[in-house]
């Protein structure tokens, strides 16, 4: 597995600034911030892509996701944020370790810009194709 910058700023290796840690989750400022706050949250462990991390790690990341987006909001005077969370260089990632961004959305349109084109919902396919996610839920 590749050594990710991320892997470095966990070590200490590359300076950050910290905002949490605990024995499996790790967040700090975003150096390239969509609006004030934007931050980044992640899991010690070096999975690349969600799809390739631990449940453990997960868990450790959800339990304390909405308190650090709490804190966050708190500290920059905001209300409104979203989780973006991506897997794939065509999917937008950069850096292939595991991460959440936390991304203020401010009053005065800074934040997350979202380009939704939702897709023609095929009744026809829906249900074998939610069986079939089913099935492959091990
Ligand atoms: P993504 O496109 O989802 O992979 O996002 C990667 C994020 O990591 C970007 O928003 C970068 O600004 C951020 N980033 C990369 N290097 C650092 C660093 N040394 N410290 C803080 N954030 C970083």
């Amino acid at each position: 597995m590749s050594d990710t910058v991320f892997a470095k700023i966990i070590r200490g290796e590359i300076p950050c600034h910290k905002v949490y840690e605990d024995d499996k989750v790790f967040a700090f400022l975003d150096i390239n911030p969509l609006a004030k706050g934007h931050t980044l949250v992640i899991p010690k462990e070096a999975a690349p892509s969600l799809d390739k991390l631990s449940d453990d790690s997960a868990a450790a990341v959800g339990r304390v996701l909405p308190r650090i987006a709490r804190a966050v909001l708190a500290a920059t005077g905001t209300r409104e944020f979203n989780i973006l969370q991506n897997n794939g260089p065509g999917a937008h990632q950069a850096v292939f370790h595991v991460h959440f961004h936390i991304i203020p959305k401010t009053v005065d349109g800074a934040g997350l810009g979202v380009g939704w084109k939702p897709q023609r919902f095929e009744h026809s396919e829906a249900a074998t194709l939610a069986a079939d996610i089913q099935k492959r839920l091990t």
